[in-house]
């Protein structure tokens, strides 16, 4: 059982997170047809009296476009707002994750999105490590990665993660730890809810937009950190068996942070990866706000 803050925010208020419950008829829970987001925070280690959360803006625009697929107006700034207001009223003394949520609350049946009730909820939990640091095994899912057509790739759509859930179950059960999905062209994609990274020969490559993997903002901070520490950078498709040879694989995600593959299917990769750490030891400076040079990644909120 998780660690749950104590204060929730829903139905436009704060309270107690065990009143925060929704009824069996919810719309979304039968339709899927809710979005997410997920953050990271942790109290300062320089000052305890603040919390620092990691790249509040980035997530924040991304659920609001994730609200616009299922025809929500939430404006990002909204969403930043109640999201730092839920963390002044919790004061959380650990690392912690933050699950903003918005979702038909409707109790009608039909599937559709327009002429229908919508709400957002925000609520959160203390979070150590997700995956292990020490580094994961991976199996290739027999489940593949949707596309584009079928649902909006570019939001965190609820319905969508019955692919990962199988995925991850497949993996798990089968003596893996996670599950890296292929796309409907048999390109890498990503894992049940990380993005994935591969080194070759010094180059760090990761898959396009155009392979179906959402929009990772650890993703996009692990490319950009790579570009200013002058490590070569490609976003191109990449294809099974190259997972086999790769110097250094990885995983990128908020929950996983970046975490080593040490195995995939039956290839044990080598434990001499110093990409991943100098990446991992970058990130995790900057989400500490030890890295001047990134400091607008890090939003400040003073909890007294
Ligand atoms: N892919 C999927 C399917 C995910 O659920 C996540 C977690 N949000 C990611 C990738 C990584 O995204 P981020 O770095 O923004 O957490």
């Amino acid at each position: 059982m998780h660690n749950f803050l104590p204060i929730a925010y829903f139905q436009n208020q704060f309270v107690p997170f065990e009143n925060a419950t929704v009824s069996i008829a919810t719309h979304a829970l039968h339709y899927g047809t809710g979005a997410f987001g997920g953050l990271r925070g942790i109290p300062d280690p320089q000052n305890p009296n603040q919390a620092l959360l990691f790249r509040l803006d980035r997530h924040c625009k991304r659920l609001s476009n994730s609200a616009r697929f299922l025809h929500f107006d939430l404006p990002a700034d909204k969403i930043q707002s109640v999201i730092v207001d839920f963390v002044r009223k919790n004061q959380p003394k650990s690392s912690f994750y933050i699950r903003p949520f918005v979702y038909t609350s409707d109790l009608g049946i039909a599937p559709r999105l327009h002429k229908i009730e919508k709400d957002f909820f925000v609520y959160g939990l203390e979070l150590g490590d997700y995956l292990s640091p020490e580094g994961v095994s991976c199996r290739i899912s027999s489940w593949y990665r949707q596309e584009d057509r079928s649902l909006p790739l570019r939001g965190k759509i609820s319905g969508a993660y019955i692919t990962s859930s199988l995925a991850k179950t497949e993996a798990v059960e089968s003596g893996f730890d996670e599950a890296i999905l292929m796309n409907a062209h048999g390109k890498v994609s990503e894992a049940s809810g990380m993005n994935i990274f591969i080194v070759r020969q010094g180059q760090l490559i990761t898959p396009g937009y155009e392979q179906d993997i959402l929009e990772g903002i650890t993703r996009d901070s692990v490319l950009t950190i790579a570009r200013d520490l002058g490590i070569p950078v490609v976003e191109r498709s990449i294809d099974k068996s190259e997972l086999f040879i790769a110097d250094e694989v990885f995983l990128s995600g908020t929950a996983a942070k970046v975490t080593p593959v040490r195995r995939i299917e039956n290839y044990e990769l080598s434990n001499v990866r110093p990409i991943t750490e100098k990446l991992r030891d970058k990130l995790t400076a900057i989400t500490e706000n030890r890295d001047s040079a990134y400091k607008d990644w890090v939003y400040v909120i003073p909890l007294d």
